[in-house]
């Protein structure tokens, strides 16, 4: 209002001065003068208000002025956000895509097509190291515009840069991992950008075409922009390209671990189906073996047991010494070769289990006797002293495997006759106890007397060429014998006491040797778990056995089989034979 009124009474004054410039009357004067004045007074309140109307107009204009660059500030928070939900949207689309399967190569290609379509992306194309880690070559590409499978040495700067960096970077497009083929036609030169993938540590996997992670090792993916357009790279799509590629890496890690487990499972089918044709490779071998037993059995033994019988009544007809020296070394053969297939039917029917212990009620004092009427001739031949000790304790009568047991005692005791040249040879049967067992070796065996069962304990023991120490470990070996010592001319195959630790071990006991040395005679003990007899057998016969009424040989024993070969003893000449040729070859 007050400029309004400077403007009008300023404008009335010129008006005023226009009219009054040829002649004017006092009143006209006046009414000049008065406007005149109205004007300055007017015209001064009007410069003293607008001096404090100017800061204030000064001020709103500044808040403006903020207020718009904010509204601009706020606009582009929020283009931000809107880019930033699109690159988000974007990310969880090709990570849906990718993880959607856990097939290696197949996420490698997801993840091309993906970015490639989202990006809107040339060409897209990863790098992977070599087996052995001096290049890198092309495994996977969007467009095929490279070619699949070069080779780019992985010392390249450039790839250097592209490792050590943990973002997306910006590579140079004549760069030999973005050489696309040549673009026909106008095009821009395009933008490239390049990343790393990194491979993680797979420790315990090692996977067929997969490079060597035992060191940190990485991939690379190459994106390159369209070469008919001058798009550049905007951060957001930078940011995108770098969350994928994590992506991917974290989904290539799980694939392999599945495709290892699943070439795991492959190979535990394979040997699956190996082992299963090896049992039945290892089952038709039993049957093999088992039909070789059987002829072993009749085919074999019952000729032997000819030429045996048959040498020995030669012997007793007419000989000249010649004549005699050959059919003694006939007969002699024979018997080692029927020692040999006993032993051998014996040891292959204990190893395959079939072997089963004729368990019946027997004269536990008779079994003694009769082992020494059979060994007493030759060790008289030998002139050895011999003595059988049967603890007062000791049951009568046991129950379990009279011929197993009587098979062991005589292979015990006629080694130590076959290698005992002078002095004694001492049987010692008691009891086992448990309280003396902690003496026995090896430690680990204890035995525990339960109802109805007693431990018998066995021990001979010879003044006989001993052996060594170090070679004791090896005697319950098949087919070993001790080569130092001595007194090592022995003819036997080595499976005696093997087959003795066998039939003890199947009788629930365990056999051991102690021996000082060379010359210092041998200790062979056992322990064999027997059930005790509620009804003591009739032992008489047993305490009239003499060697003139030994049993006569027969060809089947205990369960019916021939293995259980008992030996039998004549006297010829005065001189000595058995049939078996353990102790023929001991006289
Ligand atoms: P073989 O049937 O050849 O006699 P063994 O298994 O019965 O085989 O015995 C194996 C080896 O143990 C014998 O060759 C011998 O060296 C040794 N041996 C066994 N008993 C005695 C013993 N009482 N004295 C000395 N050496 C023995």
């Amino acid at each position: 209002m007050q400029f309004g009124a400077f403007i009008v009474l300023c404008g009335a004054t010129h008006f005023i001065n226009v009219w009054t410039f040829y002649m004017h009357s006092k009143t006209v004067a006046v009414v000049m003068t008065v406007a005149k004045v109205s004007c300055a007074v007017v015209s001064c309140a009007t410069a003293l208000m607008l001096v404090h109307i100017i800061p204030d107009l000064l001020s709103v204009k500044t808040r403006e002025l903020f207020l718009k660059n904010r509204a601009e500030e706020l606009d582009r928070e929020m283009g931000r956000m809107l880019t930033q939900e699109e690159t988000g949207r974007h990310v969880r689309m090709l990570t849906h895509e990718i993880r959607s399967t856990l097939d290696r190569h197949t996420i490698l290609k997801t993840t091309l097509v993906e970015l490639g379509r989202t990006l809107g992306l040339q060409e897209c194309a990863l790098w992977m190291p070599s087996r052995t880690g001096m290049n890198l070559q092309l495994s996977h590409t969007l467009n095929y515009q490279i070619q699949v499978g070069s080779t780019v040495p992985i010392n390249l700067p450039i790839i250097n840069e592209v490792f050590t960096s943990s973002r997306a970077i910006r590579i140079p497009y004549t760069c030999p991992l973005a050489r696309i083929r040549p673009l026909v036609g106008r095009y821009v030169p395009p933008e490239v950008v390049a990343l790393r993938v990194p491979l993680l540590n797979l420790s315990n996997f090692q996977i067929n075409d997969w490079p060597d992670l035992s060191a940190k090792s990485y991939a690379i993916m190459v994106l390159i922009l369209p070469t008919d357009s001058t798009r550049k790279w905007r951060d957001h799509e930078l940011e995108l390209v770098d969350v994928v590629a994590d992506q991917v890496a974290v989904a290539l890690s799980h694939a392999a671990i599945l495709e290892e487990s699943m070439r795991a499972r492959d190979q535990l089918m394979e040997q699956n189906v190996a082992l299963d044709l090896a049992r039945r490779e290892a089952e038709m071998a039993i049957h093999a073996r088992n039909d070789f037993l059987a002829v072993m059995n009749h085919e074999m033994r019952t000729p032997m047991h000819a030429i045996i019988a048959l040498s020995s009544l030669l012997l007793e007809t007419e000989l000249i010494s010649e004549q005699r020296i050959m059919i003694e070394t006939v007969l002699k053969s024979s018997n080692l070769l029927e020692t040999l297939i006993n032993d051998v039917l014996d040891l292959s029917r204990l190893e395959d289990g079939s072997l089963e212990l004729d368990i019946r009620k027997f004269n536990l004092h008779g079994v003694f006797r009769e082992v020494i009427n059979l060994i007493q001739p030759i060790t008289s031949v030998k002139k050895l002293s011999m003595s059988l000790i049967l603890s007062p304790d000791l049951p009568l009568c046991a129950v379990g495997d009279e011929n197993r047991l009587m098979q062991t005692i005589l292979n015990v005791a006629g080694n130590a006759v076959k290698f005992t040249k002078e002095g004694y040879i001492s049987i010692v049967a008691s009891v086992a106890k448990p309280e003396s067992s902690r003496d026995w070796r090896p430690p680990e065996f204890y035995p525990a007397s339960t109802d109805g069962h007693f431990y018998l304990r066995v021990q001979v023991k010879d003044s006989g060429c001993g052996i060594l120490p170090r070679d004791i470990p090896h005697l319950f070996t098949k087919f070993s014998q001790p080569r130092s010592g001595s007194n090592r001319i022995n003819d036997g195959a080595g499976l005696g006491l093997a087959i003795c630790r066998r039939f003890i071990n199947t009788m629930g006991g365990h056999i051991w040797i102690e021996s000082e040395g060379i010359d210092k005679g041998s200790i062979v003990a056992f322990i064999v778990k027997l059930g005790i007899c509620d009804n003591p057998c009739d032992t008489t016969a047993a305490h009239q056995m003499a060697p003139q009424a030994l049993p006569q040989p027969q060809p089947n024993y205990g369960s019916g089989d021939l293995i259980a070969h008992r030996p039998t003893f004549s006297f010829r000449d005065g001189g000595y034979t058995s049939s078996n040729p353990r102790y023929q070859r001991s006289v």
